[in-house]
């Protein structure tokens, strides 16, 4: 496992089933890496657990927080509220942690015009194909169709979202994904991509 030295935030977002939870996850194992577990009212999946997926709580309570201001970043997202801890990522920042996120689009722009005082790299993650988009998000949502569909609906307002991020992947072959992004994280030098590639692989998952 790699060694990174000054906190900094990762935020990773693309369309629903992409892949970016399970590259956080991945992300996450590297040593000084920590993940924001966001607070929310959807309900857990049949594998997801309490405090270690997400802090799953009543909107009644997620109101509560936002009242207290204890959110960094808040949005409503598929019509359930997200939102990640204010107090526990800047004190993971202020330890010299670096912080991934898995937000949305909104949520990333909050935190952009927070303007910390600490490094942001935005990543967007695009899927290799909307057929395999599809696939992934079934075998997710373990067939629950109507999930599905409220998801790919969504799939491309979502998309037009990446030209917002700083760094563009295609989450086709998850080691190459992962190595990628990797490899991004530990650059020093300005973050590029292939602009003229991508507009292309997103009007192809756009046709
Ligand atoms: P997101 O967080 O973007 O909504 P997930 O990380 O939950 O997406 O991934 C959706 C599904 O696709 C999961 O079942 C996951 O195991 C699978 N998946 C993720 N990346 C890949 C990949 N590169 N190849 C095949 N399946 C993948
Ligand atoms: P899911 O229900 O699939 O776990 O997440 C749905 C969407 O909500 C994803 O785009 C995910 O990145 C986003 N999301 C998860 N947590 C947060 C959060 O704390 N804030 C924001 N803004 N979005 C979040």
């Amino acid at each position: 496992m790699s060694s990174f030295k000054k906190g900094g935030m990762y935020v990773l977002s693309s369309p629903s089933g992409a892949g970016k939870t399970t590259l956080v996850k991945k992300i996450s194992k590297n040593k000084n890496f920590f993940t924001s577990i966001s607070h929310t009212t959807r309900q857990p999946r049949s594998n997801e657990k309490n405090s270690k997926d997400y802090y799953f709580i009543s909107k009644n309570k997620f109101k509560k927080l936002i009242k207290k201001k204890e959110f960094l970043e808040y949005a409503k997202v598929f019509d359930n509220y997200y939102g990640s801890s204010k107090e526990i990522v800047i004190n993971n920042l202020q330890n010299g942690k670096n912080v991934i996120f898995d937000i949305d689009w909104q949520g990333t722009r909050q935190i952009r015009n927070k303007k910390l005082k600490y490094k942001l790299l935005t990543i967007f993650v695009l899927p290799p194909s909307k057929e395999e988009l599809l696939k992934r998000l079934i075998k997710r949502e373990k067939k629950n169709l109507k999930t599905v569909k409220k998801r790919m609906k969504e799939f491309k307002k979502d998309l037009s979202r990446w030209m917002e991020y700083d760094y563009v992947v295609i989450n086709d072959d998850l080691k190459i994904c992962y190595n990628n992004i990797m490899r991004v994280i530990k650059s020093q030098k300005k973050i590029t991509f292939d602009k003229k590639f991508i507009r292309k692989h997103v009007k192809k998952l756009l046709s």
